[in-house]
């Protein structure tokens, strides 16, 4: 029998409606429990961890992404496969942030939450639960775990956890990955894509708690006052800053925008350049409109989604090497990232 822990940190899936206020709420697990009695029936060996006091997942930051490794990794030799249950807000934050924090898996992570909460009679999240389960529990003939890496799934889809990205605040299907494809669709079966699957090269587990918060993000539009953005590019505050640009890494040619950023680099700062298309990759230098960011070497984040790139420069900057070494490792996809 497959042992698959689950991991609750919140979210709509286990929320229930305040009678007094009509507000949505956090509940404790076993609410959870009590509203799948399925999961009993599934030929495996669950058991649950519950955050302490379980967060709408809005609230989530660095501690509670550091406990979630931990658990992880206090129980990876105990069980075959894990299931984080997360609110679907910053589940793409979270689930690309811990595939760069929990390196050399060989057990499956799959996150998972619902877009109804658990309670309700058309809730989404027991299908959401009950499959991320089974894909947890999924093995070949000798044992070996299908999924080896940090997934999300949710509406019949299974996501590399740092290629996706939420999608719509309403709709079921909540999430998409445009760049790449599905790793598994459950139908009737589940089918996994055995050639998208990520393998890891490392042998063992190697977990990094410590992230750098000192990351900004700057999103370009028409008319951004770029002088009222002048503190972020502060080198003392800010050690990297993801910019989201039109198109294929295009931005204006505006003088103020050019000479901070430049600034800013030549002061040792690092600038990375992500589209704001939700789907295709930046590159550099195919406009004259991003001809300069070329020039004053501002790295290509290619077809990095927002959440992987704030995630993997929170990763690199927290494992405190040098500018140098973080060049390298941007330029490189550490756990199937990005091309
Ligand atoms: N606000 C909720 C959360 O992210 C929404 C959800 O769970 O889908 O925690």
């Amino acid at each position: 029998m497959r042992n698959i822990l689950l991991i609750y940190t919140g979210g709509t899936i286990g929320m229930i409606k305040d009678q007094r206020t009509g507000e949505l709420r956090s509940f404790d697990f076993e609410y959870i429990y009590d509203h799948v009695p399925e999961l009993e029936r599934l030929h495996l060996k669950l058991k649950s961890i519950s955050f302490e006091k379980p967060i709408d997942s809005s609230e989530i930051n660095f501690e509670n992404w550091k406990e979630i490794a931990e658990i992880i990794e206090t129980n990876y030799d105990s069980y075959d496969g894990f299931v984080v249950l997360h609110g679907s807000d910053t589940m793409a934050f979270t689930a690309s942030a811990l595939s760069f924090m929990l390196q050399g898996l060989k057990k499956p992570v799959i996150l998972t939450g619902s877009q109804l909460p658990i309670g309700t009679i058309r809730t989404d999240g027991k299908e959401n639960l009950i499959t991320a389960v089974e894909i947890a529990a999924a093995c070949d003939e000798n044992g070996v775990a299908i999924v080896q890496e940090v997934a999300v799934y949710f509406e019949y889809s299974l996501y590399r956890g740092n290629r996706c990205s939420k999608v719509s605040a309403n709709q079921f299907e909540a999430f998409q990955s445009p760049n790449y494809p599905e790793l598994a669709v459950a139908g009737v079966n589940i089918d996994y894509a055995n050639d998208r699957l990520f393998r890891s090269p490392l042998t063992e587990l190697r977990v990094q708690k410590t992230l750098s918060k000192q990351i900004g993000l700057v999103k370009l539009f028409p008319g951004i006052p770029m002088e009222f953005y002048s503190s972020l590019f502060n080198i003392e505050n800010i050690k990297a800053i993801v910019l989201e640009t039109y198109g294929a890494g295009n931005a204006p040619s505006d003088s103020k925008l050019q000479q901070l950023i430049e600034l800013y680099i030549e002061k040792g700062g690092l600038v990375l350049n992500v589209t704001q298309c939700s789907s295709g990759a930046v590159k550099q230098g195919t406009y004259q409109t991003s001809s300069f960011f070329q020039k004053v070497g501002v790295i290509s984040g290619r077809d990095l989604t927002t959440e992987a790139a704030l995630t993997k420069l929170q990763y690199l900057f927290g494992l405190g090497i040098s500018n140098e070494e973080v060049n390298v490792l941007l330029e490189q996809s550490l756990v199937g990232e990005m091309k």
